[in-house]
């Protein structure tokens, strides 16, 4: 029996060890704690305990919502994954929950940033999941990508070597993100139309090293789905800061072909400035050197 209780306070050890190295807020690490221990109230949990009749996934997976699903295997946790690896970064998708320990410890010493920016938006997509239960509305991919983003950029003990997993690892795609030319900042931008007429606009500021700068992510209304790519580069002009005037040019990175078309005709035009058209619109831009 001790030497159960020692393998077991072993087991705890090693699990706490990474859990520390990744340097998570502490939401963030009680949450995972919580996971660990299998003390989260998913639906299984609930209907082990009698208090619900139904245990699947409430976002309609199709699959039981354990500890498994929350962390690893929810359809909604790959697409905010697939959002945050389209402004560059890469996110795995991991195909268990041991799998998932197991890379955890490896990157908590090769590159804890990364692993810090798994386990936070795990926990913004569970977060999101308790306001679909509670409010009958979920925030949207964008938000929760750029709020996870921020909360593990935060930690300003990470010397953030890369914005890839390691190599040979398991990734959603392959997609890798160059950075800007030196003293140069990119912008990735990016919006998605939901049902209902509502979209998400999401998107990340960085430098020339694959620093973070900043990151947003907010919900609108809308009702003509072509002009969603403006919408998503005149967000821009909202979140822009007086330092970010001072990088030697920004590139702007976005889906739609025609409209980074567009704009960049836009920019080249002589007569740019005329106030209360698109143009107008897209005067801030010139702005940067
Ligand atoms: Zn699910």
């Amino acid at each position: 029996m001790i030497t159960e209780q020692c393998s077991n306070n072993e087991v705890e050890d090693i699990y706490w060890k990474w859990l520390r190295d990744l340097k998570l807020s502490r939401r963030v690490e009680l949450f995972w704690w919580r996971l660990n221990h299998n003390a989260i109230h998913s639906n299984e949990f609930l209907m082990y305990r009698r208090l619900i009749n139904y245990n699947g996934c409430p976002r309609g997976c199709g699959n039981v919502e354990n500890v498994e699903h929350i962390a690893v295997q929810c359809s909604f946790l790959h697409k905010v994954i697939e959002n945050i690896n389209k402004w560059g970064y890469n996110l795995p998708v991991f195909s268990s929950l041991d799998i998932c320990y197991k890379e955890l410890l490896f990157i908590s010493k090769s590159n804890p940033f990364m692993g810090n920016l798994y386990c936070t938006v795990v926990f913004y997509t569970w977060k999101s999941r308790s306001k679909l239960i509670h409010d009958s509305k979920e925030d949207s991919v964008n938000f929760i990508a750029a709020n996870a983003i921020s909360l593990a950029s935060s930690s300003n003990s990470f010397n953030l070597k890369s914005v890839n997993w390691d190599s040979n690892r398991l990734r959603l795609n392959s997609t890798t993100w160059n950075p800007p030319p030196t003293n140069w900042i990119k912008f990735n931008v990016d919006a998605a139309l939901h049902s209902s007429y509502k979209f998400g606009i999401g998107g990340i500021i960085r430098d020339c090293k694959g620093r973070f700068l900043f990151a947003f992510g907010f919900k609108a209304i809308h009702w003509d789905s072509s002009v969603l790519e403006l919408e998503a580069i005149l967000s821009l002009r909202k979140i822009i800061q007086d330092w970010m005037y001072e990088a030697k040019g920004i590139i702007i990175e976005g889906d739609n072909f025609n409209v980074m078309k567009f704009v960049k005709e836009l920019l080249c035009k002589k007569d740019f400035y005329k106030d209360g058209t698109i143009q107008g619109e897209f005067f801030f831009l010139r702005n940067f050197n």
